[in-house]
């Protein structure tokens, strides 16, 4: 009987007293030699659903993994429990593959790991090709997405292995669950067949709060010394420059950080990794670097000072707090200058126009997340295709944003920026609005202009949120090459003439949290 085999396996070997979620039937629609398709939050426990049936089956199983760094761990960790585990890749002297390609020939291995690139070698693939296979296990699936930033090309070669072993079952596993994603994993790997198992994407112990930025550095420290002192935590940034300042910055204010960047030396890199996952009051400031496959379960936050490029981004970093289910944060500072400078970045991109579109698409997917007035968990959820109800664990649960019809703000926007006839930015529309009597405004003779101080009611701060929420709802866009001026779109115009109203986020007054002060 499988199912007894595997949980007999599940108890003895890996000292678990039952199956979560879907596991169990993962376990046996392979064993039972299907193919699969699994999508599963992260620690959630995806690693059981092939380890199990590779030493439920005869055979060797292989495990295709990108992450060659924990592949000495995750051997190290099974030969603990009593597995029979090898990895093969670049890092390794020719004699000790040697000796690991002479164990799997007289079969005394259950689990292989091996990197991408070496499995396509001519070699490996003979060398199994002559070997009793249990299964395949694809592992960080999404990789094979070239909309994504794991984008690993030899991923879309691993459809060979449905060519060269037809027969042996292959398990395609992510935590990177979008449509699209999905999609194209089940296209490139050629896994039509198999069967699609989606587990909640929930991080209920996960609060998200997304605040909006004004001193960015600032707001971070404020909310790392109230809510977070001495807890593991790590901050993204966009750029290497600015994960080496903010690490400074934490450490010169009595948070202990460490930057992590591809621009770091490989030892460099390694010693914060290691530091990071050995220390229980460290900080890791990075950029998408790090994190892949970072296994640390007592992460209490992640904190954002630049927007991610798309919700899967977001939530596959934000993802890595909390693993161990107690309570922690994803947060983050969010401002007018990410939206900009993050369309920008696409538009002077060297890609091709499909690119860029899906580029853009995914962006405005993750500026609606940001300023969206509902339960943000729904909104996330809902971009999984998971329906919700509200969380009550999200700012905008906790403290209701206050939304308006803001079709009157935005009409008075838009008819300054028609009006000094698109040719100045934010700032200078702004002091229009607000009746300042500028330089600029003397110069230009704006103080002649009929919306010349109609916006006296908001303050400045709260004028660049309507700014920003414009440009979010794609009113207006920024015209990069000519000082940054701000350009009306076609969907000014409904909004204009007053044939569709638009809701926005009040601009958020500090508030009090229930747990204790906070930033925003
Ligand atoms: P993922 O790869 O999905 O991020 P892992 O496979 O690393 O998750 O598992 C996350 C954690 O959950 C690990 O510590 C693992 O030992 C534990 N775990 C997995 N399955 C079970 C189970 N059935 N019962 C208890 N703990 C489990
Ligand atoms: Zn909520």
């Amino acid at each position: 009987m499988p199912q007894e085999k595997a949980l007999s396996v599940l108890q003895n070997t890996f000292g678990y007293t039952q199956f979560r979620g879907h596991q169990g039937d993962i376990v046996q629609h392979l064993i039972e030699g299907h193919d699969a398709l699994v999508l599963m939050p992260t620690g959630a426990g995806k690693s059981l659903c092939y380890q199990i049936p590779a030493m439920v089956r005869s055979g060797v199983g292989v495990v295709i993994s990108p992450l060659i760094a924990l592949m000495q761990d995750q051997v190290d960790a099974l030969t603990e429990l009593g597995v029979r585990a090898a990895f093969l890749n670049s890092t390794q002297d020719y004699e000790t593959s040697r000796s690991i390609e002479q164990d799997l020939h007289s079969g005394t291995i259950d689990l292989l790991y091996v990197a991408p690139e070496r499995l396509l070698m001519p070699r490996t693939l003979s060398l199994l090709q002559s070997l009793d296979i249990s299964l395949f296990a694809i592992d960080e699936a999404h990789c094979v997405s070239q909309w994504g930033h794991d984008f690993r090309p030899e991923y879309i070669k691993l459809s060979v292995l449905h060519q060269l072993f037809p027969r042996t079952p292959r398990v395609a596993l992510t935590a990177t669950a979008d449509a699209q994603t999905r999609a194209e994993i089940t296209l490139r790997l050629q896994l039509e067949e198999a069967r699609e198992f989606v587990s909640s994407f929930d991080r209920p112990n996960i609060r998200y709060t997304i605040v909006e930025k004004n001193n960015g550095r600032a707001q971070l420290l404020n909310f790392i010394k109230n809510e977070h002192a001495g807890s593991a935590g790590i901050v993204y940034c966009l750029s290497r420059k600015k994960v080496e300042e903010t690490a400074d910055f934490l450490n010169k204010n009595g948070i202990n950080a460490l930057p992590y960047h591809a621009g770091l030396d490989i030892e460099t890199r390694a010693a914060n990794q290691a530091r990071f996952l050995r220390e229980d009051n460290l900080v890791m400031t990075a950029t998408i670097a790090f994190g892949m496959g970072i296994d640390k379960p007592n992460v209490r936050f992640v904190a954002h000072l630049d927007l991610p490029k798309s919700v899967e981004g977001y939530y596959q970093e934000t993802g890595r707090a909390g693993r161990d289910g107690a309570p922690a944060d994803a947060w983050m500072a969010y401002g007018l200058q990410d939206v900009v400078q993050q369309r920008r970045m696409i538009a002077e991109s060297e890609a091709n126009d499909e690119f860029k579109h899906t580029q853009f698409t995914k962006l405005d997917a993750m500026i609606g997340l940001c300023e969206t007035i509902d339960c943000r968990r729904v909104h996330l959820l809902n971009y999984f295709d998971q329906a919700s109800s509200a969380c009550g664990n999200c700012d905008t649960c906790l403290h209701p944003p206050k939304a308006m019809d803001g079709t009157q703000l935005l009409q008075k926007l838009l008819s300054t920026v028609y009006r000094v006839k698109q040719r100045f930015a934010t700032g200078h529309v702004i002091d229009v609005l607000r009746g300042i009597d500028s330089e600029r405004v003397q110069q230009f003779r704006h103080d002649n202009l009929s919306t010349f101080g109609i916006g006296k009611e908001i303050s400045e701060a709260e004028w660049r949120a309507v700014v920003r929420q414009a440009i979010a709802h794609n009113l207006l866009t920024v015209d990069f090459e000519h000082y940054n001026a701000l350009l009306l779109t076609e969907l000014a115009r409904p909004v204009l003439k007053g044939e569709r109203t638009i809701k926005l986020r009040l601009y958020q007054k500090p508030l009090k949290t229930k747990r204790s002060s906070s930033p925003y």
